[in-house]
């Protein structure tokens, strides 16, 4: 169970106000590793009831309506991870609607779904694909199942992030490449306007949400938990094959010129919703 009085990364006890209140919830921010974390929720506040249907279809999410895009992201982050690793064996955790399995179809990966939630891996299973149920804290594989492990927008869905990287780091090989997204704790809307923004709603993420990672928290986090961070955002725009010919080396030399600006600017200017990282366990001695 959480200690909800300290930091789940550094488990640095709460000292001082919080980050902010939106009843009924508390949110404080650890000083010493530049998390925010929620510090008090009231009981059944959430339950597993609330990641079934509607959740991808109520309100604004509409989960399905760009399905391709989404398919392609992941086939990006995808392909980014495999320079680290050469298993094919993909576990998606928080399979969601199957577009990260759709994409590791395409790559000609094995892909297998986790999720908590029946609606999502009924729809993950009417495609074809394995979709089993499971909690972070619990994962039902054996150990060293897989080498490449996504987990894109799920670790803040958890009060205990170090248990979940715990048993995430059970069921890797030791050539396994772990793929992160979470949300960006700095983006500008969260940071500058957070009693607004829906970081912390309780009517919006807020209610799901347990933790916000900056980009050293995160880091700090994998690392404590026995993994070596071997690439951040900019690796999604990585220097694209150049194919022959010159005009075409100058083409690809300018769009990844121009795109490494574009995201040293979107970092500066704390435009970045999402951070992205990906991870391989760290071979102690
Ligand atoms: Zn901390």
């Amino acid at each position: 169970m959480p200690n909800w009085s300290a930091c789940p990364v550094c488990e640095v006890v709460i000292d001082g106000d919080p980050w902010l209140t939106m009843d009924p919830l508390t949110w404080h921010r650890c000083g010493a590793c530049d998390l925010v974390f929620k510090s008090k929720e009231p009981d059944g506040f959430l339950t597993d009831e609330h990641y079934e249907e509607d959740y991808f279809t109520g309100g604004s999410r509409q989960y399905d309506k760009r399905r391709e895009h989404r398919i392609g992201k992941a086939q990006r982050q995808l392909d980014c991870g495999r320079e680290f690793t050469t298993g094919d064996r993909l576990l998606d955790i928080g399979c969601s609607l199957g577009y990260a399995l759709e994409a590791g179809r395409r790559l000609g990966l094995e892909p297998v779904g986790v999720d908590l939630s029946e609606t999502a891996r009924r729809a993950c299973i009417e495609q074809g694909f394995t979709a089993v149920d499971g909690r972070l804290d619990a994962l039902p594989f054996p150990d060293q199942s897989f080498d490449l492990v996504l987990m894109k927008h799920v670790l803040e869905h958890t009060p205990d992030p170090k248990g979940a990287l715990h048993e995430i780091k059970r069921v890797c090989s030791d050539q396994a490449c772990l793929i992160i997204a979470v949300p960006n704790l700095h983006y500008f809307k969260g940071r500058f306007a957070r009693l607004k923004h829906r970081y912390y709603n309780p009517r919006h993420a807020g209610r799901e949400h347990y933790v916000y990672f900056s980009r050293s928290a995160l880091t700090k986090i994998l690392e404590e938990s026995g993994f070596t961070v071997r690439a951040h955002s900019k690796a999604l725009f990585k220097k694209r094959r150049a194919r022959d010919g010159l005009a075409a080396i100058i083409k690809e030399g300018l769009w990844f010129a121009v795109m490494s600006a574009w995201q040293a600017l979107a970092s500066g200017l704390s435009l970045r919703r999402e951070l992205f990282v990906i991870a391989q366990l760290r071979n102690d001695p």
